[in-house]
């Protein structure tokens, strides 16, 4: 297999490897990174664990790449935890991708990339240093995926008083490499200072540094291993591909789901569940591409007004008739979250995160053709929302082990929201 490499979305910027990429984060001149070229699936062989899977499906994403020998010890350190998928009904699976140390699928990404930068060779003058600007649940998986990871320091900031008490446990309980700031200012001072340290000259003198945000090609890749790994377990159990409903906010996720369809994985309709959020839906129906400014909605994690992954969609599909026939979109608003975490609850016995209610009210808008090949994808545990879930239900749902274990509330630091107090606090 020769190299892959991977371009910009706005075509600008010379190729790079897999590493670059990742350490990249995002393309100079603002694109998103996407392979040059697309590899071919055949396989439909189901054995093997996910972290199997995984890596036979990555290989030639890794193709010429430094770190294409360790592929496999990447997904087994990464996949330390499963992806079951349960039964919802006659008609359908549920993916569980909630059974990693923070509860929510982010941590197959983050731990997937923590992983594959552990293993670079560096440059020890100037140690690796990860920043990350959250609004809450993107920071804890990621702390949680490079805790202890020698040579790799992290610094999360996060809006001091917008995160709840839950989530700050979740953000500065590690201590050791991991620091914590609570910036004086909102998630989007958080981001600023972050973008302001990558373009000033000093701190890259100090570290190298790198981003672990969703948009990191490092995240993406590996969320494609679930879609291949359960498609393929339909396909052997049906004969036919699987279809799946995916809860949906900056489309990374839905973005994965594509690419394993368009390598070649046994996959049909994919249908994308959206909050009030509606810019995507808007898209798919009128053709104009109008991001705006965030809602609030009990779906937090998925409020978000102009979704990055767009950018990779339209890249793969550049027609938007193309794009309509590959997707399905649906808005579902707060009343119909909390009316299907109920219904979850009395017909299913399950207690559902609002991410996954937004899904399995896709599912049953959609009314989908072909019994026992769906696949609703569930995003987070529900007892990461006990605020959402509780009044609707009127019990708490039990809180998984690795959860009730994020429960010490750690050093954290208070901070102006400059890059100059940023970089006097930084050790
Ligand atoms: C991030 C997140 C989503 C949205 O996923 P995208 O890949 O951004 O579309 C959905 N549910 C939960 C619980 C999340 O944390």
């Amino acid at each position: 297999m020769v190299e892959l490499r991977y371009e910009s979305t706005r075509g600008s910027a010379e190729p790079v490897s897999f590493s670059q990429a990742m350490l990249n984060g995002l393309a100079p001149g603002g694109g998103l990174y996407v392979p040059t070229r697309w590899p071919s699936y055949t396989s439909r062989s189901a054995a093997g664990d996910l972290a199997a899977v995984a890596s036979d499906v990555l290989r030639d994403f890794f193709a010429g790449d430094a770190l294409e020998a360790e592929l496999p010890a990447i997904t087994r350190d990464a996949f330390s935890f499963p992806a079951p998928l349960t039964s919802l009904g006659a008609d359908a699976h549920m993916l569980e991708l909630f059974r990693g140390p923070t509860a929510a699928f982010k941590d197959f990404g983050a731990r997937f990339l923590a992983a594959s930068m552990a293993r670079l060779p560096r440059d020890s003058a100037r140690p690796l240093h990860i920043l990350v600007a959250t609004s809450g649940d993107t920071g804890g998986a990621v702390a949680a995926a490079f805790h202890n990871r020698p040579g790799i320091q992290v610094s999360v900031l996060y809006p001091k008083g917008l995160v709840s008490p839950a989530q700050e446990r979740q953000l500065t309980c590690w201590g050791g490499n991991v620091s914590s700031f609570a910036v004086r200012g909102a998630f989007d001072d958080c981001q600023r200072m972050v973008k302001q340290a990558f373009a000033d000259a000093a701190m890259r003198e100090r570290y190298e540094l790198s981003s672990a945000n969703s948009i990191n090609v490092g995240r993406l890749l590996p969320q494609m291993s679930y879609f291949a790994a359960t498609s393929l377990v339909i396909w052997n159990a049906h004969g036919a591909p699987a279809s799946y409903v995916i809860p949906s906010g900056n489309l990374g996720h839905a973005t994965a789901c594509a690419w394993a369809r368009r390598i070649g994985l046994p996959i049909d309709e994919i249908v994308l569940a959206h909050n009030a959020n509606r810019t995507m839906p808007d898209y798919i129906e009128s053709g104009e591409w109008r991001p705006r400014a965030s809602v609030h909605t009990l779906a937090s994690a998925m409020d978000v007004g102009d979704p990055s992954n767009a950018e990779r969609l339209r890249h793969l599909y550049p027609d938007i008739a193309e794009l309509r026939r590959a997707f399905s979109a649906y808005v579902i608003d707060d009343v119909a979250i909390r009316t299907r975490i109920r219904i979850g609850h009395d017909e299913h016995g399950q207690f559902w995160c609002p991410h996954t209610a937004a899904a399995a009210e896709a599912f049953a808008r959609h009314k989908p053709r072909g019994a026992g090949r769906w696949v609703v994808v569930s995003t987070a545990h529900a007892a990461k929302f006990p605020e959402v879930v509780e009044p609707i239900l009127g019990q708490a749902a039990p809180v998984p082990p690795a959860l009730a274990a994020l429960r010490g509330q750690g050093p954290t630091e208070e901070i102006e929201p400059t890059l100059a107090a940023l970089s006097a606090a930084l050790h």
